[in-house]
């Protein structure tokens, strides 16, 4: 008796990969790239409807292969400045939350790269699940997918950040992958530099990641201005200190040569001060970096706050002295509790 073959996900494959799997159907190779285009570049979700495909293949695709998708569980709009934040369901039933932000002519879509997380941030709503488990990176593209058929436009998001649940480069493969199918000529054909990932300062990884050579811009959350401080902040600190993740923050920026962007979440009382900011100037002095200040956004049982509106702009003005770029990042959608983890939390 003949077994049932579970059909293939065609989404998240790379073309290599596409390539492959057409000649273990007997096609010809360059098929993977037509359907890539039907996929990415059309998005065509119906296998009768790419036209240029022999009829033959069509009727293999439907009987071997599907297009993966998500159940959007909710979808919550902002009042106050539109973000809109989804709650998937992947196909084990796991949830995961991708973020939609408009700014200006800018729109960016925030994505996650695990369920959960295991670098256990106190601060972070995400890091107080754990981690469940990494996603793949079908799971990571198909957030974008998902995103732009609900908007009904290919191509409406105009950026990128990987800075949803979970930490990028705990995902390195996956997450490194999808980045790929994203940039590629085939795949979404989304700008590279349209695109920052941001780490909680992984090290092997940041300098593997350099090596990618991938133009993709790079965020380090530090969020302290000393070992101390950040070890109790950030656990992976006591791995990977500042001095450590800061070196091999250079060596990306002698590879990709852009901007670096610190971000540093405000804490009241805890990282705020005005000589904390001299002291965060002090550490990255000879790296171009610019800030991002995102005053903590409150989660539930939390022992934090963040600081008042004029600590946090005089924390920002004692960093821009000097010429540095330092721009708070207020969180957005803060009706629709948009911050890391927390729609999630609540259903
Ligand atoms: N794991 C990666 C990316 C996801 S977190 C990282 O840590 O960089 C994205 C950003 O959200 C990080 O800069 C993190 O410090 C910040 N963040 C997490 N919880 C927050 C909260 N409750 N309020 C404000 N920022 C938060
Ligand atoms: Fe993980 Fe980033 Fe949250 Fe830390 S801040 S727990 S690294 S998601």
């Amino acid at each position: 008796m003949a077994v049932k073959e579970t059909p293939v996900n065609l989404i998240g494959l790379t073309r290599e990969e596409f390539e492959n799997l057409m000649e273990s159907w007997g096609e010809r190779r360059f098929r993977a790239r037509q359907i890539m285009v039907w996929l990415y570049h059309k998005r065509v979700w119906d296998f009768d409807a790419m036209t240029d495909l022999p009829k033959k293949l069509r009727a293999e695709l439907k009987e071997r292969a599907y297009i993966g998708r998500f159940k959007i569980i909710a979808k919550e709009r902002s009042q106050i400045d539109g973000t809109v934040k989804y709650l998937f369901e992947l196909e084990d039933g796991e949830r995961i939350e991708s973020v939609l932000m408009f700014d200006r002519d800018r729109v960016t879509l925030c994505l996650s790269t695990q369920v959960g997380c295991a670098m256990g941030c106190r601060f972070c709503q995400t890091g107080k699940i754990g981690l469940i488990r990494n996603l793949t990176a079908f799971e990571i593209v198909n957030q974008l997918l998902e995103v732009e058929r609900d908007l009904g436009r290919p191509r409406a998001v105009t950026n990128l950040v990987f800075m949803g649940m979970g930490e990028p480069f705990a995902n390195y493969d996956e997450t490194v992958k999808a980045i790929k199918l994203l940039v590629s000529p085939e795949g979404v054909m989304f700008p590279a530099r349209k695109i920052t990932i941001s780490t909680c300062g992984l090290v092997p990884q940041m300098r593997k990641f350099a090596a990618e050579r991938l133009k993709c811009g790079l965020a380090i959350s530090l969020n302290a201005p000393d070992d101390r401080r950040r070890s109790w902040l950030m656990p992976i600190n006591k791995v990977y200190p500042i001095r450590e993740v800061l070196d091999a923050a250079r060596e990306w920026y002698a590879n990709i040569k852009r901007l670096i962007t610190i971000e540093y979440v405000l804490l009241k009382g805890v990282n705020d001060s005005i000589e904390d900011a001299l002291k965060l100037k002090e550490l990255v002095k000879g790296l171009p970096v610019k800030f991002n200040l995102i005053p903590f956004n409150p989660i539930e049982g939390s022992e934090f706050e963040p600081p008042e509106i004029d600590q946090i702009e005089r924390f920002r003005a004692a960093l821009a002295e000097g010429g540095y770029v330092a721009s708070v990042r207020f969180s957005k959608g803060a009706d629709i509790s948009a911050a890391c983890g927390q729609l999630r939390a609540r259903y």
